[in-house]
């Protein structure tokens, strides 16, 4: 999906039956766009922040995270 101003946007998917929860992907993400609310439990991925580096990707030891189109 394109927004307003020409921005691709993409979600981010952890496989929770594969995670760790080591929250390297949260630790090193450049942009802050990953976060973990332990609140809830859960991963929140900010679209309008990520840069779709793909980071998160190379530095899960689990190979659990998948960026897709929205
Ligand atoms: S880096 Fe991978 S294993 Fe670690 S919290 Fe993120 S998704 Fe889970
Ligand atoms: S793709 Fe890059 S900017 Fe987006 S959540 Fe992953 S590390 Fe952060």
């Amino acid at each position: 999906m394109t927004g307003a101003e020409g921005v691709n946007f993409c979600t981010v998917r952890i496989d929770d039956s594969k995670c760790t929860y080591c929250m390297e992907c949260v630790n090193t993400c450049p942009n802050g766009a990953l976060t973990y609310e332990s609140s809830v439990k859960c991963f929140m991925h900010n679209a309008y922040e990520c840069a779709y580096c793909e980071v998160c990707i190379d530095v899960c030891s689990e190979e659990c995270i998948e960026i897709l189109d929205m």
